[in-house]
This record gives C-alpha cells, sequence and structure tokens, in this order.
C-alpha cells in the first residue's frame, strides 16, 4: 500500500528489561521471597533484584559475550535465577532454561545443541554438573548459584555466583535493540525424536505478559502475591517471571521441595493468592490437605494446565474455596493459547453448564487464532461435535524451532499435535494427544474422558489410560490405575468398583477393556504421564475375552 500514514506515537521497542524497569520505579515495595535450596527464605525488594540483575549483566559485558550468545541455567525457581532472567535478556543475551530432569546425556545434547557458553547452576545439581562437563566442552564457565563463602564442588573450574557479580558496580544502561531479537530459549521434553528448541523473542514474550494478565486470561493483578510451581525451566514457569512484575504483584518462588507439605505451608506462611502448576503438583497438595484436615486462608485462585485438570480436582479446590482456572498451552506457544472462562452471552444457566465449560481447555486470549482441520488441512465446524487436529497461530506461537531450517508451519499454522473440538462460542475441549487417541472400530474414543471420570473414583490416584491392539476393534482403552494405599477391598473388587464407576457416565462401548494396578505411574520430566513408557509396558497385553 502506498501512501501509509503511520502514527504519531512513541516507538520504543518492547524488550524484556523495560519490565524490570518499571517494575523497580512503580513497585519499589515489591517483594520476591524464595525458600532456597539450603533450606531458608530469603527475602528482598525489586530494587534489588533489579540492581542485581544489572551486576550480573556487567559481569556477562565484562567476558565479551556477542550478543544472541546463549547463557544456561539449571535451576529451581529462585531469586538468583530470576536475576538471570533478567540480566542475561536484558542485555542481549539468551537465557536457556534446563530442564533437570531429563536424562544427562539428553541436558548435554540440549547444551551442546543450543551451543551454551555459560551454565548457571544451582546447589542440588553439583552431581549433574560434574557428570555434564566432559560431555559439553563448549561451555566455558560452570556457575554455581550459592552465597559467597561455600564452596560448590571440589571439581575444578567451577565459579561461584556470587562473586562473579560482586566487582560490578550495578551501575548499568540496558541495551537497545530490536524487539524480535531473541531473548530466552526452552526445548519441548521430545518424546520422541531429540529435543527442540523454542526460541523466543523480547517481543513475543512481552506480548504473551500482557495477554496472560488479562482478566479473563489468569487475572493477575498488584494485589496478588503469585507462587509458581511451574518450574522456571519448563516454558519460562508459564510466564509468570514476567507477568507477575508487569502487573506489580510480589512473588514466592519455591525452589526444590514441591511436596504437598512444602507447597502448603509456603501458601499459608507467605499469604499466596495465586498459583499455578500441573495437576499432579496439585494432587500432592490435596492429599496433605485432607490427611491433616486442614484449610486455606489466603489461596483463592489456581491455574492447573500442562495436562488436563481432573472434574474432581476441580471440585476439591471449589470445596476449599480456591477458583481453579483450566488453562491450555504447550512450549511452542510461550505457553499460553486458552483459557476457561465463561462469557456473558454463554448459556451457563445451570451449574453444570457452567462447570462444563470450567472444565474444558477454554477460549483464546488474544493475539492467538485457532482452528481445528482433518488429516487433509481441511477446516472442520466449529459445533462442539467435530474433533480433529488442532491448529494454532499467533505473534507468540513458533514459526520454527531453533537451528531446524525449515518451518514448522502447514498452510501457516502451527500444528499442535492435540486432537480437539471446539463449540459455537468458541470453547476448546481437548480430546487427547494425538498419538494417545484409542481408534477402536474406526471410532476414536478419548483417553482424558476416561481418565477424567477414573481420577475422580475415591480409591484411585491417577489414572491413565492406553490403547491395547485388539483383533475385533484394532484398539481397546486399558486403564492403568495408582490406587489410593488405605484400601480395605481386594484389587479385584476395586477393578469392578472402578468399571462399575464408569457406567451412565459415558457411552458403554467406551468403557476400558480391563483395568491393571501399578505402584507409580512413571511421571515426564514435566510432572505428565508418561504414556509412551506405559504402551512399550503394556505393549503385549492380552485383553479378557468378552
Ligand atoms: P509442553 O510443551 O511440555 O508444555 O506440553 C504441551 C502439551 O501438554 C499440549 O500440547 C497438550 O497435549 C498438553 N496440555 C497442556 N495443557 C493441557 C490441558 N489443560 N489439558 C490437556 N492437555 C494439556
Amino acid at each position: 500500500m502506498t501512501n501509509q500514514l503511520f502514527g504519531q506515537m512513541m516507538d520504543s521497542p518492547l524488550l524484556i528489561s523495560n519490565i524490570l524497569d518499571s517494575a523497580s520505579r512503580h513497585h519499589a515495595k515489591m517483594e520476591i521471597v524464595s525458600k532456597r535450596v539450603e533450606g531458608d527464605i530469603h527475602r528482598y525488594t525489586i530494587s534489588e533484584l533489579h540492581i542485581r540483575s544489572k551486576k550480573l549483566a556487567q559481569a556477562l559485558e565484562y567476558l565479551g559475550l556477542k550478543m544472541g550468545s546463549r547463557i544456561g541455567t539449571l535451576a529451581w525457581n529462585g531469586y538468583r535465577h530470576l536475576e538471570i532472567y533478567y540480566g542475561v535478556s536484558g542485555s542481549g543475551l539468551v537465557c536457556h532454561t534446563i530442564n533437570p530432569r531429563l536424562f544427562p546425556e539428553q541436558i548435554a545434547y540440549i547444551i551442546q545443541h543450543a551451543e551454551d557458553e555459560i551454565i548457571f547452576f544451582d546447589l542440588s545439581f553439583r552431581t549433574l554438573v560434574e557428570h555434564l562437563k566432559p560431555l559439553c566442552p563448549l561451555v566455558k564457565k560452570w556457575i554455581c548459584l550459592i552465597d559467597e563463602n561455600l564452596q560448590a564442588t571440589s571439581v575444578e573450574n567451577i565459579e561461584n555466583y556470587e562473586t562473579f557479580i560482586a566487582n560490578s558496580s550495578g551501575v548499568y544502561e540496558w541495551p537497545s535493540f530490536d524487539e524480535r531479537c531473541a531473548s530466552s530459549l526452552c526445548y519441548t521434553s521430545g518424546t520422541t525424536g531429540n529435543p527442540k528448541g523454542a526460541l523466543y523473542s523480547h517481543r513475543s514474550t512481552i506480548l504473551h505478559s500482557y495477554a496472560s494478565a488479562l482478566p479473563d486470561s489468569l487475572c493477575l493483578s498488584a494485589m496478588d502475591v503469585i507462587l509458581p510451581i511451574v518450574p522456571m525451566f519448563h516454558v519460562n514457569a508459564w510466564g509468570i517471571p514476567y507477568s507477575s512484575l508487569l502487573v506489580g504483584a510480589n512473588l514466592v518462588l519455591p525452589g526444590e521441595k514441591l511436596d504437598g507439605k512444602s507447597i502448603y505451608d509456603l501458601l499459608e506462611s507467605e499469604k499466596v493468592t495465586f498459583s499455578a502448576g500441573v495437576p499432579t503438583v496439585w494432587a500432592g497438595v490435596i492429599q496433605y490437605i485432607k490427611n491433616n484436615h486442614l484449610k486455606f486462608n489466603h489461596f483463592k485462585r489456581v491455574v492447573i494446565g500442562g495436562s488436563a485438570c481432573p472434574p474432581a480436582m476441580m471440585k476439591t479446590f471449589q470445596d476449599l474455596g480456591v477458583e481453579v482456572i483450566h488453562a491450555w498451552g504447550m512450549t511452542e506457544l510461550s505457553p499460553l493459547g486458552t483459557v476457561a472462562k465463561p462469557k456473558s452471552s454463554d448459556n451457563c444457566k445451570t451449574k453444570e453448564a457452567l462447570e462444563l465449560i470450567h472444565q474444558k481447555q477454554g477460549r483464546v486470549i488474544f493475539g492467538v487464532d485457532m482452528k481445528i482441520v482433518d488429516g487433509d488441512l481441511n477446516k472442520l465446524p466449529h459445533d462442539g461435535k467435530a474433533f480433529g487436529d488442532l491448529n494454532v497461530k499467533g505473534p507468540w506461537v513458533i514459526n520454527q524451532y531453533f537451528k531446524v531450517n525449515e518451518s514448522a508451519l502447514k498452510d501457516g499454522w502451527f500444528p499442535t499435535g492435540d486432537v480437539a473440538n471446539i463449540d459455537s462460542d468458541g470453547h476448546m475441549q481437548i480430546t487427547d494427544r494425538s498419538k494417545d487417541v484409542i481408534k477402536s472400530g474406526g471410532e476414536w474414543i478419548s483417553s482424558i474422558d476416561l481418565e477424567n471420570i477414573a481420577a475422580g473414583h475415591p480409591l484411585v490416584t491417577m489414572a491413565a489410560c492406553i490403547a491395547v491392539a485388539h483383533s475385533k476393534w484394532g484398539e481397546r482403552p486399558l486403564l492403568i490405575v495408582e490406587k489410593k494405599s488405605e484400601l480395605t477391598i481386594s484389587e479385584e473388587e476395586l477393578k469392578n468398583d472402578i468399571l462399575k464407576f464408569f457406567e451412565g457416565k459415558i457411552a458403554q462401548w467406551w468403557i476400558p477393556d480391563d483395568i491393571v494396578f501399578v505402584d507409580k505411574i512413571p511421571l515426564t520430566a514435566t510432572g505428565k504421564m508418561q504414556k509412551m513408557k506405559l504402551r512399550e509396558q503394556f505393549k503385549d497385553y492380552l485383553l479378557p475375552t468378552l
């Protein structure tokens, strides 16, 4: 278009350093509380975070690193990790958060692939680091996040974080650059093949932070005390290290211990109003509360995502006075895509109708667009019934993976690998990961639906549903159950009881053909049920003939 008329507004790039500058200027009393790996509680204000992030940026500058160089972290949620988030990205370097729960060989692959030049790590990962050092020759410095007077390890060439930043003054101007420059890097869990990197930009991060704070999104405010349980090594803790500073909320960082008691104690002692985590972590908290007859005194809202939140968990939180915000996203989406919130035009006059909306994965937040398609990429109707491959696009969705020289898109959309339906009001419901769908006699059975129902049985801790080969139907569902420990009935009785529990809740032919009990359902490095492992374990399972 010729003769474009440009607006006459200030044109400043959207940079991560702006968030920190603004928070320290306008929310100077904002507090960051960290449960340290050493066991104690550490507190400081945003002003100290500001100065120390700048000291780190200066210390990195002295090393003469090129803009865009990758700096890795192997760390829990804590104040030093937050300083790295801001000090590294703010100075034009890329903060590469690494999931320490992966296998050491996978971590070494990721570090080498990202070409990390420095790795910052928490004391709890010193043995891992000793293992990784010879496997990662490109790393120039390994820096341990501990106090000045402590020695990290006897291994050579490990530096101390406090010593590293000690000689910097903190008098530092953040550089200004193109907002499309890379800010951080996170590799997907990589259930098949090698992990792949999502490289976020300053622009995508800031836009995602705005969007995630909106009322029909996570509804964050300066009145909140926010505890991100989702780790800072998993999709930037769902963006909370940025969005909480953007709104000026107090931040509580839980460190290493994520068991029910530790989380509950922090929620209470720090008067946390908002938290975020995957269902498996919350299952531990709920168990602890029930066993000890406790209640929440301050906790108001929790965002649950990463895998489907079972309705039974939502109900328990509701009874405890906590609103569950069910959200869907993925590493490739920074991660937020949809949030389950009703709208005025929704037909939710009854309690049940409203519950159904909360249980779905939700509506897109402005910025993200979504559609469902069939195998030939034809658009399917948004009628709440048709289901197909969920495709998304928007300014915080990747268009290619790091160092992969081809687009990750199909027809300009990112194929998520999830199967979903979308109703006429725009509420999306994930029915499965495409590889987890159970294809029985040409029809599809949703493993998530079966798991959600089973999780509502009072004697079930966790349930995973997988497809097992069947001579007549192709595949049939097998339910794998981790049962509650305080069981007074036999496994056979429990099995029959769970099968009966399904009746009337789903079509008869969806009911699993069999149930097996395991001591523990294996979890992935991000706390999701590891169905690939279960499929491998039960690949030759013989279903009973009916
Ligand atoms: P990750 O990239 O590790 O965060 O995994 C993203 C995947 O987790 C998505 O593609 C979904 O399969 C799954 N997921 C995330 N949130 C939900 C949710 N609320 N319900 C069901 N599945 C989810």
